[in-house]
């Protein structure tokens, strides 16, 4: 079996001029920094892909929170035969907390106009 030969650190012992050496040694780094190159290219690409998800998401938010608050804003919390939409009950701390079944816009206490709670306070329950 034949002993390993040592490695050449020499490069007059390659067989190669020293240019060719040179040539290779520019190709070899040229490589090594398009590899860097495509590294960060693709983490920027994913993290671009992260943040226009995530504004994405916001904006979605933003829109629903908008329809929902244009949609609250219209409704009269009223059933068409003109009985408060209104329903809810008393939380632990005693707090009247009503929600339009319609809009689920939510009155806290005395926030709900007299008209949408008038009639429903006999179907209030919670906590005793
Ligand atoms: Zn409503």
């Amino acid at each position: 079996m034949a002993a390993l030969k040592p490695p050449m650190n020499n490069p007059q012992d390659s067989g190669f001029s020293p240019e060719l050496l040179a040539q290779i040694e520019l190709e070899t780094k040229m490589l090594q920094l398009q590899e860097m190159k495509r590294s960060i290219k693709e983490r920027e690409d994913a993290e671009e892909q992260v943040r226009l998800s995530r504004q994405a998401g916001v904006e979605a938010t933003k829109v629903a929170m908008r329809e929902q608050a244009a949609k609250q804003a219209n409704c009269p919390h009223l059933k068409e035969n003109g009985r408060s939409h209104l329903a809810g009950q008393y939380d632990n701390a005693r707090n009247l907390v009503l929600i339009c079944q319609r809009c689920q816009r939510k009155f806290v206490n005395n926030e709900a106009p007299t008209h949408l709670v008038q009639g429903i306070m006999e179907m209030v329950g919670g906590p005793q």
